[in-house]
């Protein structure tokens, strides 16, 4: 029997979760602190994915035999390094490597150095705000300022004016918005493409290729509004065509894996490229040391393989050789149910109906949601992740969005237009 201990409490750890649920290994699965519906597979535990000192001694006193971790901020943190300390086995890298999102300047630094397609961009510190004001000057806009820490995805702003780029820039290096993660502040040439994400579960020496995704970052149909953590996503990418591929992989994933070995980083974990593609042409805009969430809402019910196993594979350095992973030919397409008022404020508790019977299909994922005794309340802005697998997109997105039609909860708002340039 494993014991298996998973950190995280969204819709992507939910859908963790289910899979595990699927493995072949005989185990146990701990969730921490899980959400209202991960009970469903394992035991969620009473403290949360950021207790290091929780986690550590849960992992020593039950024997955990493998933890997996679905967000970055542990991951930055050094949880892995903690763990490994200990001798626990972690699915998830180290601080070092982690630093690939952790920090936009050393992740653009490693991209240049490795030559991989990104756009030009330029670091400064607070003390060269002078040299940062003059930098926009000479740009076009719109211009792309990034704070560079982890800013929980809200440290990237495009801006259509210079004015609003240089009130952005004083905001970032001088104000307190962005908090140390603005302290130093990339600023970079905007890309015109249209946007996707590549995952791979790698052990530093080889990596799979999983499922590909695209997701619909903005609050607004028609891509309107601030951004999100992300309001829906689908699988396959229809325009990742296999020269798109074999770009991606020639140009941006083994590039990273050989820079990431010729700096002697260690890698075990999954690694999520956002690119951008320009007249075909891929670009990175940046790494991720996780899995994304909603993206494993559609490409974990893909994958045909035990994603159980792929973690113990990555963690004990066993994945043997490079490859593409099984996955169904069947399309997914997930929805984000959200509290009315999210990204910005937005009220908790309501009670959450849901359908009584489900398409055989369709799965409604648990991201920000409670349960008490037996009633199912809103905990988080993301609260429901409706996914369904149908041969192709629109069927997909038919089955979620029907399905959505008998979820209640009050202010609930979705949008009705995820997947809408492939319809
Ligand atoms: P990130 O937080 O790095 O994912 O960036 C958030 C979003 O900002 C991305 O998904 C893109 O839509 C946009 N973005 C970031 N960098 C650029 C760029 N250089 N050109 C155009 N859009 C960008």
């Amino acid at each position: 029997m494993k014991k298996i201990l998973l950190l995280g409490s969204g819709g992507r750890e939910y859908t963790m979760a289910w899979k595990i649920s699927q493995s072949t290994i005989t185990h146990q699965l701990f969730i921490a602190p899980g959400n209202g519906g991960t009970h469903a597979f394992g035991t969620n535990l009473p403290f949360g994915y950021n207790d290091f000192d929780s986690i550590i001694g849960f992992a020593r006193k039950h024997s955990i035999d493998l933890v997996i971790a679905g967000p970055e901020e542990p991951l930055v943190n050094g949880i892995a390094d903690r763990l490994s300390t200990e001798g626990i086995l972690v699915c998830g890298p180290v601080a070092q490597a982690a630093m690939l999102e952790g920090s936009k300047s050393f992740a653009k630094d490693f991209m240049q150095a490795m030559g991989i397609p990104t756009a030009a961009y330029r670091a400064f510190e607070s003390r060269q705000i002078d040299e940062a004001r003059q930098f926009l000057h000479t740009l076009t806009p719109p211009y792309v300022l990034k704070a560079d820490g982890l800013a929980a995805g809200k440290g990237v702003v495009i801006c259509h004016t210079l004015t609003e780029a240089t009130d952005t820039l004083d905001a970032m290096l001088l104000g307190e918005q962005f908090g140390q993660a603005g302290r130093r502040v990339v600023i970079e040439e905007f890309l015109s493409g249209i946007e996707f994400s590549v995952f791979i579960a790698t052990d530093g020496a080889h990596y799979v290729l999983l499922p590909e995704a695209k997701d619909y970052k903005r609050i607004g149909e028609g891509d309107t509004g601030p951004n999100t953590g992300g309001m829906g996503a689908i699988s396959p990418v229809p325009f990742f065509n296999e020269s798109l591929r074999h770009k991606v992989i020639t140009r941006i994933i083994e590039p990273t894996l050989q820079g990431l070995r010729q700096r002697q980083i260690p890698y075990r974990g999954f690694i999520f490229f956002g690119l951008i593609s320009v007249a075909g042409e891929p670009y990175l805009i940046e790494y991720n040391c996780r899995l994304g969430d909603p993206e494993t809402e559609v490409i974990l019910p893909r994958l045909d393989e035990d994603f159980l196993q792929l973690c113990f594979d990555i963690a004990n350095g066993q994945l043997g050789s490079s490859r593409t992973a099984l996955a169904t030919a069947q399309a997914a397409a997930t929805v984000m149910v959200v509290s009315g008022g999210y990204p910005s404020t937005y009220q908790r508790g309501f009670p959450i109906t849901l359908p009584d019977t489900l398409p055989r299909d369709t799965h409604i994922i648990n991201a920000g949601t409670n349960r008490q005794a037996n009633l199912l309340t809103t905990s988080g802005g993301r609260v429901l992740a409706v996914t369904s697998l149908a041969p192709d997109i629109r069927q997909a997105l038919q089955l979620s969005y029907s399905t959505i039609e008998h979820i209640t909860f009050e202010q609930m708002y979705y949008r009705r237009d995820i997947g809408y340039e492939f319809l």
